[in-house]
């Protein structure tokens, strides 16, 4: 049971639940667990994704060792020091941040999901190691919901034809939508950008005769909307390793 006093704000007003990392990941399953209930949705279907970038090796883990499983990096270099530093551990590592064409080639046959996809080139790219590593790198489209100029993504407009494009690529495989909304202090006001992204992309199901799986959505301050909108990977950081500096 989550009091109250559990929670401490900071000035961004995010929350961040002052307890040892494995209380503090079983809150925060239980508040993906709640979400789900409230809308009718298996807990099964969403996968807490730990964005761990500035968190060093020894805290990621730590979390593993409470359980937690998959971690997504958003920089190309800082994710190879901490998959050498991990290599023991089964991590199901996930790329997040935006990447640049020739950084691809460290990524593939490390990285299970990339969830930044957001260009022709960079699908081109991604099939040209892929086919050399004689692997389906698994991808995300990432949305720029919100047409923020400083956020990577295409426009919901775009996404038809990099989809139309990737269908080209056999290495390639994409499994849904991600997006990074605006921030929002009220949860409620950022709804609209997640049903917007489970809506495009039934559109594009619905289009091209496909099914797919994900919908990567949701942060700290955010997740419990996504969830109810559909999320079925919600990334979240500060919640559960506390503030960057
Ligand atoms: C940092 C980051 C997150 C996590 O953000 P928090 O607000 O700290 O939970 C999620 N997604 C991406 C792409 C990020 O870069």
């Amino acid at each position: 049971m989550i009091h109250i006093t559990d929670w401490s704000t900071d000035v961004c007003g995010l929350r961040y639940l002052i307890m040892h990392e494995c209380e503090r990941l079983k809150s925060i399953m239980k508040l993906i667990e709640k979400a789900c209930n409230r809308v009718g949705r298996d807990p099964e279907e969403v996968t807490l994704l730990g964005a761990s970038k500035t968190v060093p090796p020894e805290r990621i883990r730590a979390f593993y060792g409470c359980g937690l499983r998959t971690f997504g990096e958003n920089r190309v270099q800082e994710f190879l020091k901490k998959y050498e530093a991990l290599a023991g551990l089964t991590i199901d590592w996930h790329f997040i941040g935006r990447l640049q064409t020739n950084k691809v080639k460290h990524l593939v046959g490390k990285v299970s999901l990339i969830h930044s996809l957001d260009r022709v080139s960079l699908a081109e790219e991604i099939q040209k190691r892929a086919q050399k590593a004689d692997l389906v790198q698994r991808v995300l489209i990432e949305v720029n919901m919100g047409g923020e100029e400083t956020k990577g993504g295409v426009s919901p407009k775009e996404v038809f034809g990099l989809f139309t494009h990737i269908q080209n690529l056999p290495n390639l495989k994409v499994e849904g939508l991600m997006t990074i909304p605006p921030y929002r202090e009220n949860q409620e006001e950022v709804r609209p950008f997640f049903r917007g992204l489970r809506e495009l992309k039934e559109e594009l199901e619905h289009r091209f005769g496909v099914r797919l799986k994900h919908l990567s959505m949701g942060m700290s301050h955010d997740f419990e909307v996504a969830i109810e909108e559909g999320a079925t990977i919600v990334r979240i950081g500060t919640m559960l390793f506390g503030e960057r500096n």
